[in-house]
């Protein structure tokens, strides 16, 4: 027989639970049932879908029955069906009004077209379902059954770049806190970095790879092959796992970014968009910098929120006339920055009353318009003296640290490493 693919999403809720442990726990009795994996995917979808519990994770699982003839292919996807959907029924938080969840077996991708549209716009239960009805995939949505959305998404998921994320699990039922030695998580870094990436924020000392939700995730660590996340993994001194699993991911891909002008942003997608800085950055309330980007018919404004960190006093560090390219999430009336790119700095220049040609003392405003005039002497100048002082940043990408890394975005290491 071919392939099936199985997706499941929104089993989880804040208080427990992980769409991917399920992953996890599916792929183990798909085995013990006679079929291989052939893929294990982890998929991010749009981050600022409103009923998200977390991150926004979906999972499909690729298998194949080697012991079923083509005449019971049938039989397969049934069995893999009723395995997943007896999995949801034991473990989903079904208590949480927003858990909701979706399965679904097809034996090919569902929609590539409503994959795109699941990771960068918004889609209904309605959308998925008419694609469901008219792919002839097995299907089953509990509750209001949202979870097919992230179903029809992930089994339909097209991974044209990817990354790989190794998850290690304890119970679901543990209330213990997480017990990893984070000396042993810095060491894995030093070993793997940059093959491997935000285990750990440098900077601030965090451990970034370890949760403090209540789910059964105990670590993950995220890089750019099975083989490296594994090395890295294998540094890591914790509690015994109850399990783990490696997902092949559309995670540190920038695939939720779509380039775009400013006038045609709608609320909730994410852009790369440029423009010229029109507005001198500040600080708010709450530590947050608001600055404000321009392309000659609209502007937009563009946030570094307090938990991006040092990545503030880059913002800081821009003037008005800065050409850049900004990349992040439209919400609320603003771009909240993951990462921009200065293509061209402008020149830092002030101005001052310039000094008297004749005694030597600096002169003061004459009043609006009229120069300047020496209170000494009585010498009059027209023009000020200016200022050039040296910018605090350069051309280039900056981003966000560790610490205030979305899951889609792409990590300027591994942009780097791509690239070289
Ligand atoms: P989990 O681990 O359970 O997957 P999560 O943080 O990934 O947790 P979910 O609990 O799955 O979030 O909630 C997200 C919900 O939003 C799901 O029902 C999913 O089907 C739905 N969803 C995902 N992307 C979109 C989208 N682009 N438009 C509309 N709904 C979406």
């Amino acid at each position: 027989m071919g392939t099936i693919r199985i997706g499941v999403d929104d089993t989880d809720s804040p208080n427990g639970m992980c769409t991917t442990y399920l992953g996890a726990l599916l792929c183990e009795k798909l085995e013990k049932k006679g079929f291989e994996i052939k893929e294990r995917l982890l998929i991010r979808l749009n981050p600022n879908a409103p009923h998200k519990t977390r991150g926004n994770a979906a999972i499909c699982v690729v298998a194949e029955n080697a012991e079923k003839k083509e005449s019971d292919a049938g039989d397969a996807k049934n069995e893999a069906f009723f395995t997943a959907c007896s999995l949801v029924e034991e473990f989903a938080e079904f208590d949480c009004e927003n858990t909701n969840p979706g399965v679904v077996v097809s034996e090919g991708p569902v929609s590539p077209d409503f994959y795109k549209k699941a990771l960068r716009d918004f889609c209904t239960i309605e959308e998925a379902e008419n694609l469901l009805e008219k792919s002839g995939a097995l299907y089953r949505g509990w509750k209001i059954k949202r979870g097919l959305i992230g179903a029809t998404a992930a089994v339909s998921a097209d991974l044209s770049d990817y990354t790989y994320e190794v998850l290690a699990y304890r119970s679901p039922f543990s209330k213990e806190k997480r017990s990893v030695d984070r000396k042993s998580v810095f060491l894995s870094e030093k070993m793997t970095y940059p093959r491997t990436w935000d285990s750990v924020d440098m900077k601030s000392g965090v451990v970034v790879c370890v949760p403090h939700t209540p789910d059964p995730v105990l670590y993950g660590i995220r890089g750019e092959s099975p083989e490296w996340v594994m090395k890295s993994r294998s540094y890591i001194v914790s509690e015994e796992p109850e399990r783990e699993c490696l997902y092949r991911t559309n995670q540190g891909t920038d695939v939720h970014l779509v380039d775009s002008v400013i006038s045609d942003i709608l609320d909730g997608r994410s852009y790369r968009l440029k423009g010229k800085v029109s507005k001198k950055p500040f600080t708010g309330t709450g530590g947050h910098v608001e600055t404000e980007i321009s392309d000659g018919k609209s502007s937009v404004r563009c946030m570094a929120y307090e938990p991006t960190k040092e990545f503030r006093d880059i913002v800081r560090g821009l003037i008005v006339g800065d050409e850049i390219i900004v990349c992040g999430s439209y919400k609320n009336g603003s771009i909240n920055l993951e990462k921009f790119f200065i293509e061209s700095l402008a020149e830092d220049m002030t101005k001052k009353p310039p000094v008297c040609q004749k005694c030597g003392k600096r002169m003061t405003s004459a009043g609006k318009d009229k120069g300047y005039k020496c209170r000494t002497c009585g010498e009059k100048s027209k023009s000020p003296e200016i200022i050039r002082s040296e910018r605090s940043v350069g051309k280039g990408w900056y981003e966000v640290p560790p610490v205030a890394r979305r899951h889609l975005s792409m990590p300027l290491v591994r942009n780097r490493r791509k690239n070289s």
